[in-house]
């Protein structure tokens, strides 16, 4: 049982709503075990009230996965933020698919209050998820990399890390990234540790004033929130890439090697982790990110290099080109026979190479289909 304070509802504060403005959603705790973004919001909601600064919009904290939460446990049936695929929500909201599962009623929960705080914004919408690692390490931002996104992640203090998405399906941000959505994840550091609330708070404030629902001149703790943001990340490169995940199942009985942390070095070859089939040793020389210390997780850990700023700058001028609709053109390339925004990739020839050039016309990659790879556009560049 984790404390999470007096009894926890899915509405953790809201306040605005007055004056015409963005949308700011923060979910906090969709991982039951990551209690540190609740404690964050109801911290930051009391700050709001006490201090009312003149609020543009609307600013709502979210719990995610209420009963995991009262449990301390990451999910009861299934990893809540894991099931947000079109194909399930559309069965959810027809009541098709198993309501009677604990997972299933918080998503019916969570989508209802999440269309309720939609279908009412009258500004542009910036969605936050709060989550903790169970390594210890610097707190990080992850994204989907549209320059929308990027461009609203480059205004607050932190590192920012590129591709998550695209290793995980069904994932709460990228559903609401393709509603249309401003999105950013943010892993604050250790699931446990008092500094993960800290961060947790002064990122959420920090957003609320990007978002531009608020002055910073309104919040006196924004300077301290970025010199603490700041000191706790310093010497992580700003923007970096996943290069590889390693994938784990229950039965492979994985355990990572003790002691690594988010953005540890590590030389190709060195011995990170090990499972029933042996020693698993680092395909390549880069940074470990989220490696896994608990018992719950199909991640045992990726791989990340920094970005070079050139590549960011490349990118960007090319998707506001909209050289992506030439994307099909290329060798090896043709469109998917049903889905308008996909194409279908031939990998045999470089498939990092590949999936770099997609990258940088903003596709993403969603997975391999009869020896190809399949790739879409997102929605906002
Ligand atoms: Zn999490």
């Amino acid at each position: 049982m984790i404390d999470t304070g007096p009894a926890l509802r899915r509405v953790i504060g809201a306040c605005g709503g007055e004056t015409p403005g963005p949308l700011v959603v923060c979910v906090a705790g969709i991982h039951g075990n990551e209690p540190a973004g609740v404690h964050a919001l109801r911290r930051l909601f009391a700050m709001l009230a006490r201090q009312r600064p003149p609020l543009r919009g609307r600013f709502v904290g979210l719990a995610g996965n209420l009963g995991a939460l009262h449990a301390g446990i990451r999910y009861r049936d299934e990893d809540l933020n894991r099931v947000w695929t079109p194909e399930r929500i559309d069965a959810l909201r027809r009541g098709e698919h198993g309501t009677q599962g604990p997972e299933a009623r918080e998503q019916l929960e969570l989508l209802e209050a999440l269309d309720s705080e939609l279908g009412r914004a009258e500004g542009p919408v910036h969605f936050l998820d709060l989550h903790t690692t169970s390594a210890a390490g610097q707190p990080f931002a992850c994204i989907g990399d549209t320059l929308r996104n990027r461009d609203f992640a480059l205004r607050l203090p932190v590192p920012i890390l590129l591709g998550i998405e695209e290793q995980l399906d069904g994932a709460l941000l990228e559903y609401l990234g393709e509603r249309g959505a401003v999105t950013l994840g943010f892993e604050a550091g250790q699931h446990a540790a008092p500094s993960s609330v800290e961060h947790h708070e002064a990122l959420a404030g920090l957003a609320l004033a990007e978002a531009g629902c608020l002055d910073e001149s309104h919040l006196p703790e924004a300077q301290a929130w970025r010199r603490h943001l700041e000191a706790a990340t310093a010497g992580t490169p700003r923007v970096l890439e996943i290069r590889h995940r390693h994938p784990v199942a229950p039965e492979d009985g994985f355990h990572m090697e003790p002691g690594f942390r988010n953005f540890q070095r590590v030389r190709r070859g060195q011995l990170l982790a090990r499972d029933r089939r042996g020693e698993i040793r680092s395909p390549e020389s880069a940074m470990v990110v989220l490696p896994l210390y608990q018992k719950k997780g199909d991640d045992g850990f990726f791989l990340a290099r920094p970005v070079r700023p050139l590549w960011l700058r490349l990118s960007r001028v090319l998707r506001r080109l909209g050289l992506e609709r030439l994307a099909p053109l290329l060798p090896g390339v043709r469109r998917h026979p049903t889905r308008a925004e996909a194409l279908l990739v031939e990998t045999g020839v470089a498939r990092f190479l590949a999936r770099q050039v997609f990258h940088l016309l903003g596709y993403r990659k969603l997975r391999s289909e009869h020896g190809c790879m399949l790739v879409a556009r997102r929605r906002e560049h």
